[in-house]
């Protein structure tokens, strides 16, 4: 099989329950009961000022009741940090055991930040020269090249899946299906990007962030006064 090398992520959203009068029928059953339930035939926009006052309350629980899956491909050094975001998410992984794993490999694209300074936790990033983004693909693709080629020796050779797999990188790309509700969506934003207007200032690495962006740009479009109340708020999660 021949290598493909990519420096994008991609996300889609191939389900979803989630509009923002779902956050308003579950926050007005505390004062209407089951009559909250005609909040979802309103228009949403004449209760900003609701959704507002709980995002800025912290008052999380009507954020749940709502639902997005998004299929995720990215390499696994991502997933390894996506998969710490334990409440309020569901994961499906592709199976390096029963399925032969294809050759697809991240490298940084030219505009990926690559010298780092600064203390851990608040990495500041520049850009590095052309001569080192050049040997940084350089090195990355023959070794790339070099672990897949022992990988596919063993298969042939007829070592299990589960056993040669060891030998592949964490640039590899994998795929899964990632379901959420728009608080624990909340939850991942306000740690994996990185927001002059954010609240309390986080320091994710670029790649989980590009997944992030695209969650975002998606939820948006879903639960638009949701969104603007986060924003409003300073990004954090109520
Ligand atoms: C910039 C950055 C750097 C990081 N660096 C490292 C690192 O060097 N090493 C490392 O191991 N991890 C690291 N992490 C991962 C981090 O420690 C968390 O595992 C990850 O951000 C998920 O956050 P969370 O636990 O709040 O999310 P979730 O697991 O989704 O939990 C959401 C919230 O639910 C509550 N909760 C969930 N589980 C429990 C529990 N068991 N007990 C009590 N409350 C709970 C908490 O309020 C929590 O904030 C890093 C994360 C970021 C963003």
């Amino acid at each position: 099989m021949t290598a493909v090398f990519r420096s994008d992520v991609t996300v889609t959203l191939v389900r979803s329950a989630a509009g923002d009068a779902d956050v308003l029928f579950a926050a007005r059953v505390s004062t209407s009961g089951e009559a909250s339930l005609d909040e979802l035939d309103k228009d949403p926009e004449k209760s900003t000022g609701l959704i507002n006052y709980l995002m800025r309350d912290r008052h999380g629980t009507p954020f749940e009741h709502n639902s997005m899956t998004f299929l995720v491909q990215a390499p696994i050094f991502v997933f390894r940090e996506f998969h710490r975001h334990r409440a309020g998410w569901s994961y499906n992984e592709e199976s390096g055991r029963y399925r032969e794993l294809e050759p697809v490999f991240y490298t940084p694209a030219p505009d990926r930040k690559l010298v780092q300074h600064g203390r851990p936790g608040k990495y500041e990033f520049s850009s590095g020269t052309p001569e080192q983004h050049a040997g940084t693909v350089k090195a990355m693709e023959s070794a790339y090249r070099h672990s897949y080629d022992a990988y596919q020796e063993m298969l042939a050779a007829g070592i299990a899946r589960e056993v040669a797999r060891a030998v592949l990188p964490v640039g590899l790309f994998s795929s899964m299906y990632a379901t959420c509700n728009a608080r624990s969506l909340m939850h991942f934003l306000s740690l994996r990007t990185k927001k002059e207007n954010a609240k309390v200032p986080s320091f994710p690495q670029r790649e989980i962030e590009m997944v992030a962006e695209r969650m975002e740009a998606e939820w948006a479009a879903l639960m638009p006064l949701t969104h603007a109340a986060f924003e409003k708020h300073g990004r954090v999660a109520p």
